[in-house]
């Protein structure tokens, strides 16, 4: 089954994209049979997003590359596991520098947070029911490392009927699950909804999407799988506005370079062999898993801030192409943008300062502020593209093509009545105001906006979690003993009691 792996390590986001030619995967897009998702006009811009992140390594290795402790050499840091808390922060910090370069999702954090969160529940499982996850994972992790691959991570079931476990829908389906099982390992089918960069990744981990009962065994299946295996089929997830980057234009695509992907992906018995499967039945640890991998993952939404800061730019430049970055409610306008922005960051990387070691070493982030950044994440970005919106005017949904500005007839007409400021050339506003469209209402939108609402869970998801860290009982304490219900020498208590979320609140150092 290794058959996906080249003879050398991808380092430069060129030899990344030349890694993903010639590969043969089942993808249909608008109803067809896509020959080469490379050199696909619509795919294209998603596969560059990715290749950012190896070419951010290159040329910032501090921030985006680590030693890998398996091969001492130089990967990404999209594949390392957190040892410290300067780990999860300097992944923050990456993130939010590729939002910036790529003003869109570059899909690799998904794998990383996967990564992240089996490696400590691996560990639990092995030492629960004296398994060799770990061990497995540890060697399958090598093996990325060798050839610095993109690796996915599959969770999000189609789920069919919501109110049901997976064993008790009509069609088992909905929840990828084990068919067969052999000596070699085991058989898949289901789907994957909304998968980040799938298509754009070479293997991808097949994970649970929920916590799971124990008649759910069969669908308590972790496992690797490289991106063109046998039996899988992918149907592209088309976005808002994506036919344009069939126009050839560079105008009205708004950008041009970057986009994100989302793909179904359908599993039609697809065979995971023994050494790359790392839960198999282990339902207990399903919860553990997910609740992990969201506390990665909702923190990785930082992201945001650095897709933000290209948004906030964008609103400023065009004020300032409309002649008024002076006026005082447009300031004002860029200080709110800014102020929500900085918001979702100022969670984002305080849930991973505040990260903690698991068992197995691998940090973990605080769960309660990764939460509150995500949930702020399903909110902030909408106010931002309602403001930036707001400083776009309304050309922003109304303005003429990028044909009529090129048409010998009209052409001048466009010139002449989309002017701004006379310094300003009619292109380079229409640039910015067809940039705003794409952010806000167009093919990036879907990252900006409803991969912010509903990536990594819906805002109800980060509700139930930041209720259950509430620590409401020792709230509670805390106001009794003010309002003189309880003795102040519980102060001492609570002072020493520490756990959860204030445990780390109050840790000194
Ligand atoms: Fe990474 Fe953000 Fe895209 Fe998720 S939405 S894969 S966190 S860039
Ligand atoms: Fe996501």
């Amino acid at each position: 089954m290794d058959t996906t792996f080249t003879a050398t390590k991808i380092q430069t986001g060129e030899e990344y994209i030349n890694s993903l030619k010639g590969r043969d995967l089942t993808i249909y897009l608008f109803g067809e049979k896509v020959d080469d998702p490379v050199t696909h006009p619509m795919i294209r811009p998603s596969i560059n997003a990715m290749a950012k992140t190896y070419d951010l390594a290159v040329a910032a290795p501090e921030l985006a590359a680590v030693t890998s402790p398996f091969t001492g050499e130089k990967v990404s840091r999209f594949l390392h596991v957190c040892t410290d808390v300067k780990d999860l922060v300097l992944q923050n910090k990456m993130q939010r520098k590729l939002g910036q370069l790529t003003g869109t999702c570059f899909q690799r954090c998904v794998g990383m947070d996967a990564f992240n969160a089996l490696y400590s529940v691996t560990f639990e499982m092995d030492e629960a029911y004296q398994t060799d996850y770990h061990s497995k994972l540890k060697a399958f992790l090598t093996k990325m490392h060798r050839y610095n691959y993109v690796v996915g991570g599959a969770m999000t079931d189609v789920k069919g009927d919501r109110s049901l476990a997976p064993h008790q829908q009509e069609d088992p389906d909905v929840f990828v699950h084990i068919t067969k099982r052999t000596e070699e390992g085991v058989y898949i089918s289901g789907a994957k909804a909304h998968q980040t960069g799938v298509i754009n990744s070479h293997w991808m981990i097949v994970m649970p999407t929920m916590r799971l009962g124990e008649k759910d065994a069969a669908f308590a299946i972790i496992g690797a799988i490289p991106v063109d295996a046998k039996g899988i089929t992918y149907i592209y997830g088309r976005q808002s506005c994506d036919a344009r980057s069939m126009e050839g234009g560079t105008i009205d695509v708004g950008n041009a370079q970057y986009g994100g992907q989302e793909a179904m992906v359908i599993f039609d018995e697809v065979f995971i062999p023994n050494e790359y499967i790392f839960m198999d039945g282990e339902y207990d640890f399903a919860a553990m898993l997910v609740e992990r991998f969201t506390a990665y993952h909702r923190r990785s939404y930082v992201c945001k801030s650095g897709v933000g800061d290209v948004l906030i730019g964008a609103a400023a430049e065009i004020a300032e192409m409309n002649g008024v970055p002076k006026a005082s409610h447009i300031k004002d306008k860029l200080v709110q943008m800014t102020h929500l922005n900085e918001t979702i960051y100022g969670t984002g990387i305080a849930s991973s300062y505040q990260g903690y070691p698991t068992k197995s070493g691998a940090y973990l982030c605080d769960e309660m502020l990764s939460n509150v950044c995500k949930h702020h994440v399903t909110k902030l970005p909408y106010e931002i593209g309602r403001l930036a919106q707001d400083l776009g005017g309304g050309l922003v949904a109304t303005m003429p093509s990028e044909q009529d500005l090129n048409n010998d007839e009209i052409g001048h007409l466009v010139q002449k009545y989309l002017k701004g400021k006379v310094d300003v050339s009619t292109e380079d506003r229409m640039r910015i105001l067809r940039l705003i469209e794409n952010m806000t209402l167009g093919r990036n939108a879907v990252g900006y906006l409803t991969e912010s609402m509903h990536g990594a869970g819906s805002p109800q998801a980060q509700r139930i979690q930041i209720g259950r860290f509430m620590q409401l009982e020792y709230k509670k304490r805390l106001a009794k003993i003010i309002a003189g219900i309880e003795l102040e020498e519980d102060q001492d208590l609570l002072i020493n009691e520490l756990s959860g979320y204030f445990a780390r609140v109050f840790k000194l150092a």
